[in-house]
């Protein structure tokens, strides 16, 4: 476990050491502040001293990289279970955003690569807003959410409960993919049943009413002409 007071990306600064082979099992890294937090597509995440729990966790696979499709929802049922068992209820927006009070309370970002000696490696980073400064809320400039009441418990046991529930997650996935998953993750779906948009650079490409994930991870749609299944690529899910 490496806490660090600031750094542009935990994630970044994980996958940099993975080519290297200088990654030899799991590492956590926390940082007080990220400059340069980053969500999917290269999108800004950001977090502000206090205010934000940012950490990443690089861990090695057994299965083939093409494996790991659905680790952002897998990663997302260990996180939400354990913060709605401290009593903050969350929902899980497809694919990879933990859903507050109907507003992002925090976001997954995964990245894989390989390591020299061939092993898959997955970097699980996570972005949690504890509170919401008025300015980082501005300049965000969306709808966001918090959760003052993990902001006042201990930050070492905060971390400890989503790591334990987290590292079970992982290493049962590695055994049995995303699909013993699906029934969990489809408890905490937000907008089941809702009319949603597939959003694709900005404009919408589908539309439908949620109706959960398949064992694949895949967002499957009701819509008029039947049931479709929708792969994350860099697609956003909207309200309709
Ligand atoms: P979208 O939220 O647009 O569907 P996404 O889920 O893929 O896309 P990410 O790429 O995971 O989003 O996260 C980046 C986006 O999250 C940014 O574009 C910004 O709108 C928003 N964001 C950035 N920082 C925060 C934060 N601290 N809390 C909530 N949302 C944030």
């Amino acid at each position: 476990i490496e806490a660090v007071p600031q750094t542009g990306s935990t994630n970044a600064d994980l996958l940099a050491r993975l080519p290297a082979g200088e990654l030899s099992g799991p590492v956590l890294r926390i940082a007080e502040v990220q400059t340069a937090g980053r969500g999917r597509a290269g999108r800004p995440w950001l977090s502000a001293a206090g205010a934000s729990l940012t950490f990443s966790l690089a861990w090695p696979f057994k299965g083939p990289l093409h494996r790991l499709a659905g680790l952002p929802l897998a990663v997302g049922v260990a996180l939400a279970e354990t913060v709605t068992s401290l009593d903050v209820p969350v929902q899980l927006k497809w694919p990879n955003d933990l859903m507050k009070d109907g507003a992002k309370l925090a976001g997954i970002l995964v990245e894989t690569g390989t390591a020299p000696d061939g092993t898959p490696w997955a970097v699980i980073g996570c972005g949690m807003n504890l509170t919401m400064p008025d300015e980082m809320e501005a300049a965000i400039g969306r709808a966001v959410s918090s959760a003052p009441w993990l902001a006042r418990m201990d930050r070492n046991e905060l971390v400890a409960l989503l790591l334990s529930r987290l590292a079970a997650v992982l290493a049962e996935f590695d055994d049995t993919g995303f699909a013993p998953f699906r029934d969990r993750w489809n408890a905490l779906q937000a907008w089941r049943g809702q009319p949603v948009n597939i959003l694709d650079n900005g404009s919408v490409v589908q539309q439908g009413l949620a109706a959960g994930v398949d064992d694949a991870g895949r967002l499957l749609l009701d819509t008029p002409a039947g049931r479709v299944a929708v792969l994350s690529g860099d697609v956003s899910l909207r309200l309709a």
